[in-house]
């Protein structure tokens, strides 16, 4: 392996972070309790949401919320083939039955217009994805939604900060699901989130977070004793004081950490325009793209030559994504096979994910211009 020019990925934990979250190291109190309260009210108020819990992961955020929803054995819930597969894992975790759909082949995004004609009698919720931190269109999946009586649970891994049509991420679902992962915009290592509107929602799920437990740790900590008791099964996904420590000032950075990936996409997007054999994935109007990932398309059957020779060139790189119903797991148990999903196969494909983080430094996205060029010059 050369050594690397660029890196796929930098987080932005900085000195402040380091330092709050030190000081919960310090303290006594190490688990779910006033920094993972005040992450979540700064969280509820960025996105303009009611209510917002911290998790452990998105994963464990979606797969709450589908059952705090009470979706489970004998349920369909539509997912899209092109994410990560922690998008219907989740409804397997759940117990219901992930019903795949197509992508649009501009953006990636799940295809809106495909929705209806999967829709049976026992499907009960959508999982739109903000695939790369582009937002779906919102306003027509909850329309649909609205007709035939689904819930919406917006996956919003890639879109903490995005915006379409006039519509904020997690304004028009009834739940969106955040994830503070190692590579996602803000991170603590592992991390999630869910925002509700509905405020007995947002109860059900501190209790299922916790075992289903009627009080957190905090609770117990803070007052006098008092017996709890166990309404619910829940299962262990509480966000914990560190975590939220270390995501309170990022979050307050997130706006102009997105703004400097914005302009860095828009310098790949000035030089791979045009260039012979490339295809950029495109923005809908009325859109603010959070830019999670860049990702570009080599056309044909070249992708797997080309993101070897991006790396041995130096340059970190990934494949965002294959898609899940192609994945050994979900093939032998649902009988998925090439084909099915023609979109989201070729994007699968054909996609290579660029470095795109804010400590990215615009002479290192020439560097990987220039490598992409080259590279698509002798193998193209
Ligand atoms: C990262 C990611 C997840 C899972 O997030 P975790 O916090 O790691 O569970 C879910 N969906 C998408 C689209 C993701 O990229």
């Amino acid at each position: 392996m050369t050594r690397k020019k660029v890196d796929f990925f930098k987080h932005n934990i900085g000195p402040e972070d380091i330092r709050r979250a030190g000081a919960v190291l310090k303290s006594i109190f190490l688990t779910t309790g006033a920094e993972v309260a005040a992450f979540e009210n700064s969280l509820r108020r960025f996105l303009g949401a009611e209510h917002a819990v911290g998790m452990t992961s998105c994963t464990g955020a979606l797969h709450l919320g589908l059952e705090a929803w009470g979706i489970g054995p004998g349920d369909e819930v539509l997912v899209p083939s092109m994410s990560f597969c922690a998008t219907s894992n989740a409804v397997m975790h759940a117990g219901a039955v992930p019903v795949f759909v197509d992508s649009e082949d501009a953006t990636g995004n799940m295809d809106a217009g495909l929705l209806e004609k999967k829709i049976t009698r026992r499907t009960k919720a959508v999982i739109p994805v903000h695939l790369y931190g582009q937002m779906c269109d919102m306003r027509l999946i909850r329309r649909i939604a609205d007709r035939r009586g689904l819930i919406v649970i917006e996956d919003a891994a890639h879109c903490l900060e995005g915006r379409r049509d006039g519509v904020r991420v997690g304004e028009l679902g009834d739940a969106a699901c955040f994830s503070f992962y190692a590579t996602k915009s803000i991170t603590s290592g592992e991390g999630g989130a869910i925002s509700v509107h509905d405020g007995r929602m947002a109860d059900t799920l501190r209790s299922l977070r916790h075992h289903g437990i009627d009080k957190g740790a905090g609770d117990r900590y803070t007052k006098l004793y008092r017996h709890w008791d166990m309404p619910l099964l829940g299962w262990k996904y509480n966000m914990d004081n560190i975590q939220a420590a270390l995501l309170i000032g990022q979050l307050e950075r997130a706006r102009a950490l997105c703004a400097r990936r914005r302009a860095l996409a828009e310098l790949y997007e000035r030089g791979l325009e045009g260039v012979g054999g490339l295809t950029l994935m495109r923005t809908a109007p009325r859109t603010t793209h959070s830019r999670h990932l860049f990702t570009i398309r080599v056309r044909g059957s070249r992708r797997d030559k080309i993101l070897l020779e991006l790396q041995r060139e130096g340059i970190g790189v990934a494949v965002n994504y294959r898609p899940i119903h192609l994945l050994k797991y979900y093939r032998q148990r649902f009988g998925f096979k090439p084909g099915d999903f023609p979109v989201a196969e070729k994007i699968g494909s054909e996609t290579i994910s660029l470095p795109l983080y804010p400590k990215l430094k615009d002479a290192q996205v020439r560097t990987v211009i220039g490598a992409v060029r080259r590279v698509l010059a002798a193998h193209g």
